[in-house]
């Protein structure tokens, strides 16, 4: 599947002379958005073809991931179980868009304490998972495994070898990964981790095959779907100037930051820019819900 890619005018990146392209990958499904589609592709093949017919993953209570793996097992007709992060969630989780629309689907929750949702990668929860749920394919949180990295090679066209930097915006590191496989030796892939810490160069290091890579780890916004006034603005702006919208965990915490790398001339001028747009714009409701808590003002919908 092949996305377009949409070139966008701010007075910025005139004055700069910085070209700036978008890729839509949020365009390619409203929950199977962007990198979860790429992500999921090649694992839910692979469990229909080894005979699976349910799948167990893990995430928190406003995942981009358990939205898409819910519509997508839809969809491949296979049974859906989320391991969901939060205790406290299984008396609300009604309340939670991202839950809600998951369960439409068909996707059954298994609401875990933090600290036992720390062993979802170990083999004893597995086996416990197993014994509760009979036979599954797992898929880990945030779908990052070789399959997904493979699926999110294709998001770059022939064509896009025109850019000279591929952006994105980074949680696990899978996109980006795949992203440095597909690219041209003459490009670079540049990141923006959404969290904070510094454990991802090792894991970009192990996931893919190339060194035409960096990280800009100053745009995390205090931490994974952390967020202020300043970022909302910053969204809500974008959308009116560009049409284009961004979410606030993600693909917000991106633009903002490349743009103002932008400001910062820390591009030549006649740099050529592609951001990847990786989606995530179902968890905008769930924001809302946490900003209208704190009396901040709300992301526009
Ligand atoms: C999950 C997600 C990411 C992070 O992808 P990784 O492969 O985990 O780095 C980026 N953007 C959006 C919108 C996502 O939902």
């Amino acid at each position: 599947m092949q996305v377009e890619n949409q070139y966008v005018k701010l007075p910025i990146l005139r004055e700069k002379q910085v070209v700036l392209a978008i890729k839509r990958e949020d365009l390619i499904h409203p929950f199977i958005s962007g990198n979860k589609f790429r992500k999921l592709k090649y694992n839910i093949v692979k469990a229909q073809e080894s005979g699976h017919t349910k799948i167990v993953t893990f995430g928190g209570a406003f995942s981009n991931h358990i939205a898409a793996t819910s519509a997508a097992a839809k969809i491949a007709n296979l049974e859906a179980i989320g391991i969901i992060r939060g205790e406290e969630l299984l008396h609300t989780w009604l309340e939670n868009p991202t839950l809600k629309r998951a369960h439409e689907n068909g996707m059954r929750f298994k609401f875990v304490s933090r600290e036992i949702y720390r062993q979802r990668d170990e083999l004893e929860f597995l086996i416990s998972l197993r014994n509760e749920f009979g036979d599954f394919y797992p898929i880990p949180e945030g779908g990052t495994n070789d399959l997904a990295i493979k699926g999110c090679e294709e998001i770059l066209n022939p064509s896009d070898t025109e850019f000279d930097f591929i952006c994105v915006c980074v949680g696990t590191g899978g996109t980006m990964a795949g992203l440095i496989n597909a690219s041209g030796n003459n490009q670079q892939v540049l990141g923006f981790p959404v969290l904070k810490g510094d454990f991802l160069s090792t894991e970009l290091k192990k996931l893919s095959r190339k060194e035409n890579w960096s990280l800009n780890p100053t745009y995390h916004f205090g931490g994974y779907a952390k967020i202020n006034e300043e970022l909302v603005h910053f969204i809500n702006r974008f959308k009116q100037q560009t049409g284009i919208p961004l979410d606030p965990v993600y693909t917000g915490k991106m633009m903002y930051g490349l743009l103002d790398m932008v400001r910062n001339d820390n591009f030549a001028p006649g740099t050529r820019i592609l951001a990847i747009h990786t989606g995530g714009l179902q968890g905008i409701f769930g924001m809302n819900l946490v900003l209208h808590k704190k009396n901040l003002p709300l992301l526009d919908v």
